[in-house]
């Protein structure tokens, strides 16, 4: 995998737009493991990975528009990471299906149809429409550095936690073509956050609590956005927080399904 290895951030390409239809389904980022790792049986590579991998991920990103993605920066984002570089080699022919996949130690990595819509949530934040770009970005839940890499093409600022060492170390060997000055992962307890370089613009959870730590909040710029999962009773709601200069000010958007926020390191 690593002679696959290329330079981000990466070229931008587009690809024709085709007809939307409503989205509506329920998202699910992290599906149950079993299920996922069921789906995950070994299969040949989708042709063009390897060498160039740049038709099927035009493919999912058509479909993705066929749904009612629209934000181009976030399509251009998608069109350029390779998503079966963040995957073991044996799955890389489901990487370009819109589905969570297993990235070991019992995690997932995200949704591309969920990484999406939180992208383009993050990007309708105050600053974010002001600016027409993401801010410095927080992202909580490196697990297999997928989304942060789409996150370093919206973003000239990304910090990244990961508290399971194996999958920070993989990422930061997966990320390490990446501008050092445009990432930072840090291996540590996301819950606090990671106030050494806040405050931040854009802050974004990839694992479920029953609550948005204070520390999110209190590191959360004045015209920043924090997307979450939140717990709500049996369910797992995406919460949209915006801070203004009068406040916080919460909605709930979708029903999604994301792996848990766990504390401490391991
Ligand atoms: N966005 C990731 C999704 C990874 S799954 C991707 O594209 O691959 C969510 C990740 O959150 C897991 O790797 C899990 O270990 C991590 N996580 C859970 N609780 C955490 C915490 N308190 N601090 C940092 N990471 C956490």
């Amino acid at each position: 995998m690593s002679g696959q290895r290329r330079g981000f951030p990466l070229p931008l390409e587009r690809v024709g737009s085709a007809a939307r239809t409503p989205r509506g389904e329920l998202l699910r980022p992290q599906r149950p493991l079993q299920e996922a790792a069921r789906s995950a049986q070994p299969g040949p590579a989708p042709s063009g990975v390897g060498l160039d991998s740049g038709p099927v991920r035009a493919h999912l990103v058509a479909r993705l528009r066929a749904e009612g993605f629209s934000d181009e920066r976030v399509l251009n984002a998608l069109l350029a990471v390779p998503r079966h570089l963040f995957l073991d080699s044996a799955l890389a022919a489901q990487a370009y299906e819109d589905t969570s996949l297993p990235i070991g130690h019992g995690q997932t990595i995200s949704k591309p149809s969920v990484v999406a819509r939180m992208l383009e949530l993050l990007l309708q934040g105050d600053a974010a429409r002001r600016s027409g770009r993401l801010g410095r970005v927080l992202e909580i839940g490196t697990g297999s550095g997928y989304q942060c890499a789409l996150l370093a093409q919206l973003s000239p600022s990304v910090v990244s936690v990961e508290r399971l060492r194996p999958l920070f170390d993989r990422a930061r060997e997966q990320l390490a073509g990446l501008r050092a000055d445009r990432v930072r992962l840090v291996h540590g307890d996301g819950m606090a956050g990671h106030a050494p370089l806040a405050p931040y613009q854009s802050i974004v959870a990839a694992a479920v609590g029953d609550e948005l730590p204070t520390a999110w909040l209190d590191q959360l710029d004045v015209g920043g956005r924090l997307v979450a999962p939140v717990r709500q009773a049996d369910r797992q709601m995406l919460a949209i927080v915006d801070r203004g200069a009068d406040g916080y000010k919460r909605v709930h958007h979708e029903e999604v399904r994301f792996v848990p926020l766990k504390s401490g390191l391991v």
